[in-house]
């Protein structure tokens, strides 16, 4: 009985001690320069035209776990953003009257 529980402790224990060395050599390899991240350039779905996925959003899309490229340049996104806010807003206004 006790020794069973002293087993399943350092079971747990080994593992978080795996996780962590894992997160270490992917660190490490991110530091170290092992996975090289460059500038992309990519087409706006919306508009056509070619804009640039520059390697610090790479590295920030990946950070957020999102694993889809942007499919559209930094216009088209805001101006969606824009369209989304005020037909929402308006939405809003409509509940209100
Ligand atoms: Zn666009």
């Amino acid at each position: 009985m006790k020794k069973s529980a002293n087993i399943s402790i350092d079971f747990k224990f080994i593992r978080s001690l795996l996780k962590m060395v894992e997160i270490r050599k992917l660190k490490s390899i991110f530091e170290e320069g092992g996975i090289h991240m460059t500038d992309k350039t990519l087409v706006c779905k919306d508009c056509g035209k070619e804009f640039v996925f520059t390697a610090g959003e790479q590295e920030f899309y990946k950070e957020k776990g999102f694993t889809n490229e942007p499919t559209r340049c930094k216009d088209c996104r805001i101006a969606r953003k824009n369209e989304r806010f005020n037909s929402r807003r308006n939405n809003d206004n409509d509940s209100w009257k």
